[in-house]
């Protein structure tokens, strides 16, 4: 909510006033002659503008959101928070969003870069396609060329920070890039055995280990790691199988981008995600 609103008429400062709307306030000019007139819905300027949902089922969605908790349109229906999916998608779309322009600046702040002396990197790619358990659709017509996820784990203690790029192909030419933009040199990288880009990471100046991933319990140095990344891959699918985040490739990304908004940010902050997409709704529709 902004905290301050000009009258448009006479650009003097109004006042929150409670009134009898649905939302319980409006935003009223002090001059006398003005206040029939000029008044401003509470929402103005918010990111509940244009929105018929109440402020309280907005909180309970925000908060579900933060916590990825019952998001399948159907529980939250039948919970009440909104009438039909496609006012769900629309609420959907605005805090996707937020995470996405955050997470856009933390890049351009940062580089998104991992790696380095204490923290281990995990790569591997993966087929998000597969399972397309809901739609009889046509899936020709929205996949037509990026086809693999490809996945950067860093990992140091409890941190996970995962970095997850679709690509075309699973080769050299598409997948250093991304590596060398996004790991330091000289950090370790682990990867199952199979890497037709194996000697290229060598070159860039990385220490690569491979670990076969059918093995990876038998490997007493590197088998934790792989662990991981498994556990995160399965992590992830599941929670855009769920949502049906699968279902193009622009969806795909934008549920990829929310996922690395998580790790990256929302649980980076004090708070968690819910304190930190707060935050970023505050930053962005700003006072
Ligand atoms: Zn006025």
């Amino acid at each position: 909510m902004k905290t301050r609103m000009t009258c448009k008429s006479c650009k003097k400062s109004m006042k929150l006033q409670k009134t009898h709307t649905r939302d319980g306030y409006q935003w009223v000019c002090r001059r006398r002659s003005h206040s029939r007139k000029f008044t401003k819905n509470c929402r103005a300027g918010s990111i509940f503008e244009n929105s018929r949902t109440s402020l309280q089922s907005w909180m309970t969605f925000i908060y579900r959101y933060c916590q990825g908790l019952r998001l399948r349109q159907v529980d939250m229906i039948q919970d009440g928070i909104a009438g039909s999916s496609a006012t769900l998608s629309k609420m959907t779309r605005k805090l996707r969003m937020v995470c996405r322009k955050a997470l856009r600046k933390h890049k351009r702040e940062t580089g998104q870069v991992v790696g380095g002396r204490t923290e281990f990197v995990v790569i591997d790619e993966s087929n998000f396609r597969h399972k397309r358990k809901y739609g009889r659709g046509r899936a020709g017509e929205t996949w037509r060329r990026k086809k693999w996820v490809f996945g950067i784990l860093a990992i140091k203690g409890d941190r996970r920070r995962p970095i997850l790029r679709l690509v075309e192909q699973r080769s050299r030419d598409h997948l250093i890039p991304i590596i060398a933009r996004h790991v330091r040199q000289g950090s370790t990288i682990l990867s199952d055995e199979w890497r037709p880009y194996r000697r290229a990471l060598t070159t860039h100046g990385y220490t690569h280990y491979t670990v076969n991933h059918s093995r990876w319990f038998v490997d007493p140095i590197h088998g934790g790691h792989t662990q991981n990344i498994e556990r995160a891959w399965s992590t992830y699918k599941s929670q855009v199988w769920r949502l049906r985040g699968n279902r193009t490739e622009k969806l795909l990304k934008e549920h990829l981008t929310c996922i690395e908004w998580t790790y990256w940010l929302g649980h980076n902050h004090s708070d968690g995600p819910l304190g930190r997409l707060l935050k970023d709704i505050r930053q962005q529709y700003r006072v």
